[in-house]
């Protein structure tokens, strides 16, 4: 199998997790699709090994750089790290993070099974006061949906003083725009569903680390949890990976010449953008139900939950009983998609028409 390891992420992301050059060998690995096999050589059944699984591991493994495991879905990867904890530890997390884990998170404290210290991630003092006695750092910058970034650097780098385990979820920011492993982190998690496998047509997570312990743990946790994706679901996303460092480019080119044209439009108050990723989040001048009309409005940008793919996607983030409280009601989430600019910005002007 094609690596890759120390290439140019855009190459990487077409070249990794191919079959090796060898006359006869096909460009692109087959759909594994089976349950068991052959004893006696290296595949054994299909929730410990399948070869299809090797090869988006290895080109996920090529961008983050490290070792790769993928699972059924963002969550069960996430979850996968949360298991590993003995009872009682202490995990510092996003107060403003992806609900999903936050709900998890809650899920588990009131199970009994860990403590929870709710930080804001940006606010770097509040993070470090909160890192000593305990077990796991979860990292999200930027943050979901206000877009705020952490100083990722200190942060992690505090953490590891400390001998606190770092886990950052990638989601966001993507390999492209930033590389946790590099910056200390012990675990680099991405939610493959979005950026990565790009088309909205599939779930699946990831977890890349350098620790090849802890990646065995990781492993058996997989084996024994059983939250293992699909062949055909896998093959799918590194189908999608292939052009992902071009959808990004083109996502965050679009998000970049949206910025000034919202941020002068009347009747947006705030425009929420990190600088760099293709997530853009604005307040609009009005209440959730004028926010609810101009999603509802639009044409060619989709009213959906969900972000990374090629078509453009919105919703205001408070209509999930879920989100956290501190997000204003009239803020709308924009995952900036790969169509033509222009026919973006007419959407978003005749939906904003609407209030
Ligand atoms: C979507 C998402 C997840 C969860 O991933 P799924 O594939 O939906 O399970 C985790 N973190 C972030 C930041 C996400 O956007």
């Amino acid at each position: 199998m094609e690596n890759s390891e120390g290439r140019d992420p855009r190459t990487a992301a077409i070249a990794a997790g191919r079959p090796d050059f060898l006359a006869g060998n096909g460009v692109n690995l087959p759909i594994d699709l089976n349950a068991t096999f052959h004893a006696g050589g290296t595949n054994t059944y299909g929730r410990y090994e399948n070869s299809t699984w090797q090869g988006l591991e290895s080109a996920i493994g090529a961008l983050e750089g490290g070792e790769t495991l993928i699972y059924s879905s963002g969550m069960a990867a996430i979850s996968a790290v949360f298991a590993l904890l003995p009872v009682g530890s202490v995990v510092v997390a996003s107060n403003q993070g992806y609900s999903g884990t936050m709900m998890l998170l809650k899920s588990l404290v009131a199970q009994e099974r860990i403590e929870v210290r709710w930080v804001s991630v940006s606010k770097t003092a509040d993070v470090l006061a909160a890192l000593p006695g305990s077990a796991l750092l979860w990292l999200e910058s930027p943050t979901n949906p206000m877009l705020e970034v952490a100083e990722v650097k200190t942060l992690i780098a505090a953490a590891k003083a400390a001998n606190v385990g770092v886990g950052m979820d990638n989601t966001f920011a993507t390999p492209i725009n930033q590389r946790p492993l590099e910056l200390g982190a012990d675990i680099a998690m991405n939610s493959v569903t979005k950026y990565l496998s790009g088309h909205s047509d599939i779930l699946i997570g990831s977890l890349s680390t350098n620790d090849l312990a802890l990646k065995a743990r990781l492993e058996e946790q997989r084996r024994l949890g059983g939250a293992i994706p699909g062949p055909f679901e896998t093959w799918l996303a590194l189908r999608g990976l292939r052009t992902f460092p071009i959808r990004m480019e083109r996502a965050q080119l679009n998000a970049k010449e949206l910025l000034p044209l919202l941020t002068a439009h009347p009747k947006v108050s705030k425009v929420h953008y990190p600088g760099f990723g293709g997530m853009l989040s604005f307040e609009i001048s009005g209440d959730a139900a004028a926010a609810d009309r101009v999603c509802t409005a639009s044409t060619l940008i989709i009213h959906a939950t969900s972000l990374g793919g090629v078509e453009s996607l919105w919703e205001r983030r408070r209509r999930w009983p879920s989100e956290s409280e501190s997000v204003p009601e009239n803020l709308i989430r924009l995952s900036v998609g790969c169509e033509a600019v222009s026919d973006i910005w007419l959407d978003i002007q005749n939906s904003l028409a609407a209030i």
